[in-house]
């Protein structure tokens, strides 16, 4: 009968339990014959064993490919290996399935592909442990996420992701059949999410959006993970607040895993990464102060100007760090923000950015529903495609305030990836839809 229950996975085989049979499951790492004796580098999920075959089993060793998946019993014992004290010495191994060579790329990372091809074999990829740990890491960093929401007293919620109206303005929507009707793939929860606070007041949806962004860029997906959140009776320094506090505390997750050690990056970046010091604040730069900034290096820039890539690029080559932008011109952010009481040119908005990449946008909402009818004219939108959304303006609606931080972008910032699509599973832009 197969036998595909294992007793052990390879990081509990220790010298504590020299004697004892156990079974262990994964896949062929590598295989080597050398006459009299063989080894198998059986790797699972947590690491590799040698397991040694006697000469009376070395026929067992035929036909058997690197990669396939296997099933061995055997016994612990002390190994001469150099790089552990155990290995295991085979009984019985069972192929349960084979891999048919030549594979699309080598997942032990010897031979090295290029990322598409990566990609297009992204199951396979992840027996690369380099690259299994950036999806350990975006795992333990949602929990983090979680938890550090949680205790602040904010509840987890799911809004839907097809919807009848455009959100936000039309730009970038996926459009798509929904029986008789047109719907709309979500591109944020922005409306249900500040229609939430006026009866669960805090927050928060971790979930996938969609955007049409019709351009290739290192930063951009046509879906990705958003971590959205809205309070009632904050401003926008109190969602800063969170927001720094979050972040932080997924930088330390991440750079006290183990599995941070096993991304491959530069030292440089690895060193810059783990030496971010969580105590000291981020620092806050008001937009005003970049336009200031860029204009003292000689770009032409007024209030009112949107800052472009260009601009954030340098901006960001003078603060490779974590820093907000915050008051941004009313006239350029949506309809649902907030003017400053202090200067109503100006917006209780920010960003969060890591150099000249962007993590977050958030700010204070509107909460009054003629001055967001008022702004949704100025800005071009019909007030009646939101009708259902202002409904909710008129049953006591709170202040409130929130950010959406995109969740890809953060986890390529703290496993030094160049490009997003490398810390995405399964990643979606305007080229690839498969796997
Ligand atoms: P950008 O200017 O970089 O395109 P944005 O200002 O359009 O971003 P927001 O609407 O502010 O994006 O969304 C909040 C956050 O969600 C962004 O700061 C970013 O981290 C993330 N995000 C937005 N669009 C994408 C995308 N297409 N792919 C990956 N992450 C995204
Ligand atoms: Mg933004």
């Amino acid at each position: 009968m197969e036998e595909i229950h294992r007793t052990h996975y390879n990081n509990q085989i220790n010298e504590s339990i020299i004697g004892s049979n156990i079974r262990i499951a994964g896949w062929i790492e590598d295989i080597r014959d050398i006459g009299n004796l063989g080894f198998i580098i059986l790797r699972d999920v947590t690491g590799t064993i040698q397991v040694v075959v006697g000469k009376e089993n070395i026929s067992l060793l035929t036909d058997l490919p690197r990669q396939s998946s296997i099933v061995i019993d055997g016994i612990v014992q002390i190994s001469k290996a150099k790089d552990s004290s155990v290995e295991v010495k085979l009984k019985k191994i069972e192929t349960m399935t084979k891999a048919v060579h030549p594979l699309p790329i080598d997942p032990t990372g010897r031979v090295e592909s290029a990322s598409d091809k990566r990609l297009d074999a992204r199951s396979l990829d992840l027996r690369n442990p380099s690259v299994a740990a950036i999806f350990h890491l975006r795992s333990i960093s949602l929990d983090t996420i979680r938890n550090t929401l949680k205790l602040d007293r904010f509840i987890e919620v799911n809004t839907p992701k097809i919807i009848g109206s455009a959100s936000e303005g039309g730009a970038n929507l996926f459009e798509c059949q929904y029986f008789k009707r047109k719907a709309y793939l979500a591109q944020s929860p922005q409306l249900y999410k500040e229609q939430l606070t006026l009866g669960l007041d805090k927050i928060f949806e971790i979930a996938q959006y969609y955007r049409a962004e019709n351009s290739n860029t290192i930063r951009h997906l046509t879906e990705f993970l958003s971590v959205d959140i809205e309070a009632a009776y904050q401003d926008y320094e109190d969602i800063m607040k969170t927001i720094e506090i979050v972040v932080k505390n997924v930088i330390n997750t991440v750079t006290s895993s183990e599995y941070f050690s096993k991304c491959e990056m530069s030292e440089e970046k690895r060193n810059k990464i783990s030496q971010i010091d969580i105590n000291k604040p981020f620092n806050k730069l008001r937009y005003q102060d970049c336009i200031d900034e860029l204009n003292r290096s000689g770009e032409k820039k007024e209030f009112g100007d949107d800052l472009s890539d260009l601009d954030l690029r340098k901006i960001g080559k003078n603060h490779q760090e974590f820093f907000f932008i915050t008051d941004w011109p009313l006239k350029i952010k949506p309809f649902y923000i907030h003017e400053k009481a202090s200067n109503y040119e100006l917006s209780e908005s920010f960003d969060l950015q890591y150099g000249f990449l962007e993590l977050v946008s958030g700010g204070r909402r509107q909460h009054d529903p003629v001055k967001i009818k008022n702004r949704l004219e100025e800005q071009g939108l019909s007030p009646s495609s939101f009708v259902e959304h202002l409904k909710s303006f008129n049953w006591g609606m709170p202040p409130h305030s929130g950010c959406g931080l995109g969740f890809d972008r953060l986890i390529m910032v703290l496993t030094g990836a160049e490009n997003i699509r490398d810390v995405v599973l399964y990643p979606r832009d305007p080229d690839r839809l498969n796997p």
